[in-house]
């Protein structure tokens, strides 16, 4: 059988259980689904956080961004993507307008 703690009485208690039988707390969720939640709702917290902070950015500074980003990745790759160079184009996009 699988037992879960009570989040109210810190009991064992069974997982199918939809009340726990020693404080009666409702368990309709068992701790893992719990968890689930809060990881997705955390998840959805910084998409929201992050795409605020995109759509706030000037355009120019948004495609500088991408740019440098794709540039970041291709260092090493290839002798035209180095640190400096990335650098380099990310400053001149930035004071491009
Ligand atoms: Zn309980």
């Amino acid at each position: 059988m699988n037992l879960v703690k009570c989040p109210d009485c810190s009991k064992e208690v069974s997982k199918n259980a939809q009340k726990c039988p020693h404080c009666g707390a409702k368990l309709k969720m068992g701790g893992f689904s719990k968890t689930i939640i809060v990881i997705f709702g955390i998840c959805v917290a910084i998409v929201l956080i992050a795409s605020v902070n995109i759509l706030n950015k000037p355009s120019h500074i948004r495609e500088a961004d991408t740019n440098k980003a794709i540039c970041d990745m291709n260092i090493g790759k290839s002798p035209v993507f180095t640190k400096e160079i990335c650098e380099y184009n990310y400053q001149r996009d930035l004071n491009k307008r």
